[in-house]
């Protein structure tokens, strides 16, 4: 039949990964791939390559029935771009690459306090090494024209070949100010600000067509859509489930990250938390270092399923644990220095396991409170993704700690988060 169909596509850490969807929002096809072990030595090339070779797993009558697009990529990862001609003038630096301590000193100078552009990984402490270091002054002598690019962003440009486009998500890490949707006069000032990349859509906003030389090299539809991407983990956010103010997400994997919808915004560099736009909403997160990276240290999967059942869910445990790996915590306490605390080590190994499972359920009801406390939405419900959303006697603790429902998403991949924003972007087009 004449099924309009969406695209999402999810660059993360170790590999890509694309999803279709219907107008329903039902999973119509699905494929993932592997950067490789090439990966390092040239990221953008196993990007570009990774991008081809998802679009030539679709099915080609999938791939025809495509409408609109969107990309997520990992947050602060960007490269300089030639805006004229697509080369690049520096390579990528990723999401988790530190800048050095003399240009965070630098970035703090020029930024507000405790400015999430300030971060040693941020965005804006690239730019300011390439600047340091004269790689764009430089380029601009030879002739070419550069501008900054996230992954996210870069990888649409080789679709709808715009190379001065970003999404506001994408942009925070820059310095960009979502709230006033703008770049901000610190910023603005500066005299790389020529880089900037100049158009800062909503994420999913319709952007542009695919090149036709785009189409006929990927085999898509020549009046696809591009629409404007957004990051990795707003794009999990968003696949998750939570749409209403109040309702929340907590990823429970190696460490536990939470993000509630609120109708405020809500910054405190101090404990990580900061806010992403989400049209008239915040998306407000924090990242505790407690989480399964803790369970893993003492059991199995294997175990965590043979002595899950051995624990009553309306029991206290009787411990009182602060689950750690390591010290420090930075959310909802922030203390370089705070210790694990896993004593008294009962005998049983099932109350042990409580015992933790409830230490952390604890450590998430207070990341709540605390967003509570410096003004955001109260909570009304959290869905559940990550390795540990799949423990039902889990879920019951958290929830009697949390004091609203806890309930798994169905869904959690970031591509299928993209795949409603493009579903979204194509929607606004036809108004
Ligand atoms: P990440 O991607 O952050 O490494 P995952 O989302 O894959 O993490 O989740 C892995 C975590 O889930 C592990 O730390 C593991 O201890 C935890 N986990 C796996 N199975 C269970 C279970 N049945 N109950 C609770 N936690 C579990």
């Amino acid at each position: 039949g004449s099924d309009v169909l969406y695209l999402g596509m999810d660059f993360g850490t170790s590999g890509a990964r694309a999803m279709v969807i219907n107008e329903q929002q039902e999973l119509v096809a699905d494929a993932r791939q592997v950067y490789g072990a090439e990966a390092s030595s040239g990221w953008t090339g196993a990007w570009e390559r990774s991008l081809g070779e998802l679009l030539g797993k679709l099915p080609p009558k999938v791939r025809q029935a495509i409408a609109s697009i969107a990309i997520d990529g990992t947050s602060a990862t960007s490269l300089l771009l030639d805006r004229q001609t697509g080369q690049v003038l520096a390579p990528a630096k990723l999401y988790n690459e530190s800048q050095g301590g003399a240009i965070v000193k630098l970035a703090q100078a020029i930024a507000p306090a405790s400015h999430t552009a300030t971060a040693s990984t941020s965005t804006f402490c690239k730019l300011l090494t390439w600047h340091d270091q004269g790689i764009w002054q430089e380029a601009q002598q030879q002739g070419h024209q550069p501008v900054l690019q996230h992954q996210a962003d870069w990888l649409a440009s080789l679709l709808h070949g715009r190379r001065t486009t970003t999404d506001y998500n994408n942009a925070l890490k820059l310095g960009y100010n979502p709230g006033a949707d703008c770049y901000p006069g610190w910023l603005s000032s500066q005299p790389f600000a020529g880089l900037l990349p100049a158009e800062v859509f909503a994420p999913g906003d319709p952007v542009a067509p695919v090149t036709p030389e785009a189409a006929e090299r990927l085999g898509l539809p020549p009046h696809c859509l591009v629409c404007a991407g957004t990051t990795d983990s707003i794009a999990a956010f968003l696949a998750a489930g939570a749409t209403e103010i109040g309702e929340a997400v907590s990823s429970l994997g190696s460490t536990l990250a939470i993000k509630l919808l609120s109708e405020s915004r809500v910054d405190d560099a101090k404990y990580g938390v900061y806010s992403h736009r989400l049209g008239h909403t915040w998306l407000v997160g924090g990242a505790s270092n407690t989480g399964g990276a803790v369970l893993r240290q003492h059991f199995s999967d294997a175990q965590l399923l043979e002595l899950t059942p051995h624990i009553d869910p309306s029991q206290p445990s009787g411990l009182d644990y602060y689950p750690l790996t390591a010290k420090g915590e930075r959310f909802p306490i922030n203390d370089p220095d705070l210790p694990p605390c896993l004593e008294p080590r009962p005998e049983d190994d099932a109350r042990f396991l409580h015992g933790i499972l409830e230490g952390i359920a604890h450590v998430e009801a207070q990341a709540y409170r605390l967003l509570l406390e410096m003004g955001a939405s109260p909570l009304t419900k959290v869905y559940t993704a990550g390795g540990g959303a799949k423990n039902p006697v889990w879920t019951a603790i958290r929830a009697r700690q949390l004091g609203v429902p806890v309930v798994p998403s169905p869904q959690a991949e970031a591509a299928f988060g993209s795949a409603l924003l493009a579903r979204q972007g194509y929607h606004k087009s036809l108004r």
